[in-house]
């Protein structure tokens, strides 16, 4: 058998991508790591900013020099996007696109080499069905990853995703239901719904496979609702959604499911409203403040994270300054900070008033200071208060280390039999950024 290993660039659909065509292979191959040397080597690329893409060729390359002999097939966003760059790249075997990641094994056609490279990327577009490839486990041995849904057609101006990931395709609902039952059978208790546009789930499956009509947004209550019925799992949390994917009824439904974790990542970008417009964000800050609001209202000890760019075109001092005290108001939890990437092909990359990059660098560390500064006041609120935790892993000094629902992670000493049990921690302290509990 010739052995397999896989490199993991960019979001957890990418993740979730490998971990199901690592499961696709493993009848005809031997998976390995990549440090113990394998026949072929299959890197599923990112192009979300010009970062990634050269983060991707960096890992192409390493992958070649250090092993001349392998076959190294190149898949996903970066190679969906710019096919022809790849190939350019001594020694790259296979180029293959986001379609492609379901025929993977008809692709490596049992691992010959060949003498040239050979591109297989069909146009995203063309796919107008959800693809299915499906996982039984994943790395971390507590949390999973379930991907509900690919593609998106928002078309922000800044993003290049659209164009790599194809229309909005749902997965169907008995199809996410099985896979849960089996991932929840190998012991996981959270799961976690990945998506390119997760509220977008459901639009494209009226009366196919939900047995009814459904409107809007309401499909993922829909849908959360079923897999929250599903025994033996105990958490399931969302990633990424879209302020205007979500609305009142929405919420309300969501309140109302236990298992449902009280912590949503909703992608600001901005908090200034001349510069959501130019993003073509279909939304502005009063909305994004009325959303997060309402959602505090109806779920306590709710987490909000978000998504926050900096240094998009025409962003003056004004501008950021803006989206710094609108974050501060927001009190999110944690801020992911991106810096404005210009991607070829996207209505953005037109723009003048460009920002320059010391500026761009200052932007980000500021914002980065103020997630911390929030981060570390969202877990006082529970200092003294006893809150449950998902035990993922042993760390150093004998602690052990997991989640709390609101995403808060606690560390705390315990025996190792506790790993992937969901024990009560009471909350004592909080030191450098870590937050210290006791087993209740
Ligand atoms: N719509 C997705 C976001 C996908 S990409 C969601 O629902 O979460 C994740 C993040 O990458 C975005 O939120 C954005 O902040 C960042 N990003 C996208 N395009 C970018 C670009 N051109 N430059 C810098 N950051 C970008």
């Amino acid at each position: 058998m010739r052995s397999v290993a896989f490199h993991t660039l960019g979001c957890k659909v990418n993740q979730y991508d490998t971990q199901a065509m690592r499961e696709a292979l493993t009848e005809d191959y031997r998976i390995v790591s990549s440090e113990e040397g394998a026949d072929i080597y299959i890197i599923n690329t990112c192009t979300v900013t010009n970062r990634a893409d050269q983060k991707s060729r960096q890992q192409i390359r390493n992958i070649i020099r250090k092993n001349p002999e392998a076959l190294v097939a190149v898949i996903g966003c970066y190679a969906q996007r710019f096919p022809q760059k790849i190939a350019e790249i001594q020694g790259v075997d296979l180029i293959l696109g986001n379609g492609e990641k379901i025929g993977i094994t008809s692709f490596l056609n049992g691992g010959e080499k060949n003498s040239r490279s050979e591109i297989f990327v069909k146009n995203i577009d063309s796919y107008s069905r959800y693809d299915t490839l499906s996982v039984s486990k994943h790395h971390s041995h507590t949390r999973a990853f379930v991907k509900i849904q690919d593609g998106c057609q928002n078309y922000c101006s800044y993003c290049i995703i659209p164009y790599v990931r194809g229309k909005e395709r749902s997965r169907p609902l008995e199809n996410i239901l099985e896979e849960i039952g089996g991932l929840v059978r190998n012991g996981f208790k959270e799961i976690v719904f990945t998506g390119i546009r997760l509220g977008s789930w459901g639009q494209d499956l009226n009366g196919r496979t939900l047995n009814h009509t459904v409107q809007g947004e309401v499909a993922l209550a829909i849908l959360l609702e079923r897999v929250s019925g599903i025994e033996g799992l105990k958490r399931i949390r969302l990633s990424s959604i879209e302020p205007r994917d979500l609305n009142e009824e929405l919420i309300d439904r969501i309140a109302q499911l236990p298992k449902v974790c009280p912590h949503l990542h909703i992608p600001l970008q901005s908090g200034d409203n001349k510069i959501l417009k130019a993003m073509n964000r279909p939304y502005d800050t009063f909305y994004y403040r009325d959303l997060i609001e309402k959602i505090r209202e109806k779920m306590k000890g709710v987490a909000i994270t978000t998504d926050i760019m900096v240094g998009f075109p025409g962003e003056e001092k004004e501008e950021f300054e803006n989206t710094y005290d609108f974050a501060k108001k927001m009190k999110f939890s944690k801020m992911h900070v991106f810096k404005y990437s210009p991607r070829p092909g996207t209505s953005a990359a037109q723009l003048k008033r460009r920002v320059g990059e010391q500026e761009i660098k200052k932007r980000s560390e500021r914002l980065l200071g103020l997630s911390l500064k929030m981060q570390e006041e969202f877990s006082r609120l529970f200092l003294g208060k006893t809150l449950e935790i998902l035990v993922e892993k042993r760390r150093r000094n004998n602690y052990l280390a997991g989640l709390t629902d609101n995403y808060i992670k606690v560390a705390f000493n315990g025996p190792e039999n506790l790993v992937n049990k969901i024990v009560r921690v009471k909350i004592g302290e909080i030191k450098k950024g870590y937050v210290i509990g006791r087993l209740a």
